[in-house]
């Protein structure tokens, strides 16, 4: 099973990815992650990585498209992936077809997350992550179990940089400018599925298996 996963920021994605990746006992592959990871690392890339992050643009296609071609030739993605967060571009779109082909590999759904902007604004303000193992809470719809820490891994959570108002704002105009037009692409290709980013948690994994089948 090969998915993408579209979406603005704070629509859901990572938690449809987690979902749809335990499903199918897939790796997923979240390319938000790896750059924060790259970001701690201290070096030249990381505080390049950083500074678009942190303004909420893009990081350029080329260090992402590295960093997933990297990702995609372990040997660990036999049975499929997940790809959250990835492409977000055309270019990045091009590089990914040009992997797949070259494997001899298809895409058999690209999934996005529709959501309105407002409750977009206001799901961040409450979003808190944990920079460990990267699992992610909600204050009000999944708030943690002991305060401000993670439920897994007991890690003190945090709200991203990224996550304050300005920025959610400009990260939607990227979204709308870069990586929306993708939708139009796989839309031809017949493997548009929308889901609802307003769902329930609860009724999240029975929308992706009726989805998914
Ligand atoms: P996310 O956690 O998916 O919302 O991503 C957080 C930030 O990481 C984005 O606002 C971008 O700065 C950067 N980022 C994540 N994925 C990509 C990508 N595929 N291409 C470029 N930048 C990315």
């Amino acid at each position: 099973m090969r998915i993408v996963i579209l979406g603005p920021p704070g629509s859901g994605k990572g938690t449809r990815a987690r979902i749809i990746g335990d499903m199918y006992s897939v790796p997923v592959i979240t390319t938000g992650d790896m750059l924060r990871e790259v970001t701690t690392q201290g070096t030249r890339l990381g505080i390049v990585a950083k500074d678009y992050m942190d303004r909420g643009e893009l990081v350029p296609d080329d260090i992402v498209n590295h960093i997933v071609a990297e990702r995609l030739r372990k040997p660990d993605l036999e049975k499929g992936f997940i790809l959250d967060g990835y492409p977000r571009s055309v270019a990045q779109a091009d590089a990914l077809d040009k992997i797949l082909e070259e494997a001899g590999l298809k895409l058999d759904h690209v999934m996005v997350v529709d959501i309105k902007d407002e409750t977009i604004i206001s799901r961040l303000s409450l979003r808190r992550s944990c920079p460990k193992c990267g699992e992610i809470y909600h204050l009000e719809s999944k708030p943690p179990k002991r305060n401000k820490t993670c439920d897994k891994c007991g890690f003190k959570l945090i709200q991203r940089s990224d996550d304050k108002e300005d920025v959610v704002r400009h990260r939607l105009v990227v979204y709308r400018e870069k990586t929306q037009p993708l939708i139009d692409r796989y839309q031809k290709r017949g493997l548009i599925r929308v889901v609802d980013g307003d769902r329930p948690m609860d009724a999240i994994p029975a929308e992706l298996r009726r989805l998914l089948g």
